[in-house]
């Protein structure tokens, strides 16, 4: 499938917009804040939570970091309204962390006030490895203040995770982190490539995170990661609040009823915004493997 999700990426460009957009659909909910809302809201009609993203990342100039921030207090706004079980997930560099990074901590501050005033909560995305240690350190500012409103992510393709669990673990109370594998194209003396091991790191995360006492979502579409998941909770015994199952808007939808089925919590992570063409095509070119998975799920319709 390699060659083939290659040709796709390099490819899609020539693909008249329309065309696209008709195929994305199912991983975005549209382009306006009313768009996510009933997504949302037909989610939560299948017993799941939601997380909402605006789509953007690596802005060039700063205005455009102060309409992301109008765009996620006007979510935050609608989702209060229509009392939905939904937080929002935001990447630093659409606030400019690349730019700017006190300008950043003012712009990311401006949102977590916000869903602190309205008892929500705010999911730091992580980006590529360039963002690793200023994404963590923004994010423990804001914990130290916020510790029940703002949760970061952590990946286990990077070797470095297990360590900046554990100085999480030991700094911040009420931690909350979301393990996924990583979505970058990174190095090797960074990143490990073993499937295997990015899945054996994965679960060690898991297992350090609950014996320190952290909430986790779980995101993965990845069943034996799942399976393993739902073992390691029968087995350390971990309540139904302190974790939830995080997927991707429009990913294995069996698998998600199954995880709902079985008792867990399962939130759906719905990106939507005027910039999902750019953002599609920049994940596609960056990650082919994802062309793959959108020729299947056109091959599925
Ligand atoms: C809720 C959520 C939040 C995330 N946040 C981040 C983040 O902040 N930073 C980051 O680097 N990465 C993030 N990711 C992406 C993650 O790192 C992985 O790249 C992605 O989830 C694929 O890994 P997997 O665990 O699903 O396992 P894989 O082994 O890659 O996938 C398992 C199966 O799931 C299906 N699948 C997986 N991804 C897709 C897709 N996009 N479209 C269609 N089918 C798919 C495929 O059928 C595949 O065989 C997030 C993922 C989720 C679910």
């Amino acid at each position: 499938m390699n060659w083939m999700n290659r040709f796709i990426a390099t490819t899609l460009p020539a693909v008249p917009k329309p065309i696209v957009r008709f195929f994305s659909k199912r991983y975005i909910a549209g382009n306006t804040v009313s768009d996510a809302v009933r997504v949302v809201q037909d989610l939560a009609g299948q017993g799941c939570i939601a997380t909402v993203d605006v789509l953007g990342e690596f802005i060039k100039n700063l205005k455009e970091a102060d309409r992301t921030v109008n765009e996620y207090l006007k979510i935050l706004q609608r989702l209060e309204q229509e009392k939905l079980e939904c937080n929002i997930s935001i990447k630093l560099t659409q606030f400019g962390l690349l730019i700017d990074q006190e300008k950043c901590y003012e712009n990311v501050r401006k949102i977590v006030e916000s869903v602190h005033e309205k008892n929500n909560f705010v999911r730091i995305d992580m980006e590529d490895s360039a963002c690793t240690s200023d994404t963590i350190a923004l994010f423990s500012r804001f914990a130290q203040e916020y510790p029940e409103n703002v949760g970061i992510v952590i990946q286990s393709y990077l070797r470095r995770s297990m360590n900046d669990i554990t100085t999480m673990l030991e700094e911040i109370k009420n931690l909350n982190v979301r393990i996924c594998k990583g979505i970058y194209i990174e190095p090797r003396e960074i990143a490990y490539k073993d499937p295997a091991i990015i899945n054996y790191n994965y679960m060690a995360l898991l297992e350090k995170l609950f014996s320190g006492g952290a909430y986790v979502g779980i995101a993965t579409h990845d069943e034996k990661l799942v399976f393993h998941a739902q073992e390691l909770i029968r087995k350390m015994n971990i309540p139904r609040n302190r974790y939830e199952f995080q997927m991707l808007l429009g990913v294995d939808q069996e698998l998600r009823r199954s995880i709902v089925a079985n008792g867990h919590r399962l939130r759906v992570y719905v990106p939507f915004g005027q910039k999902w063409y750019a953002y599609s095509l920049r994940r596609l070119k960056e990650n082919p493997q994802i062309a793959g998975y959108v020729l299947r799920g056109i091959l599925q319709q």
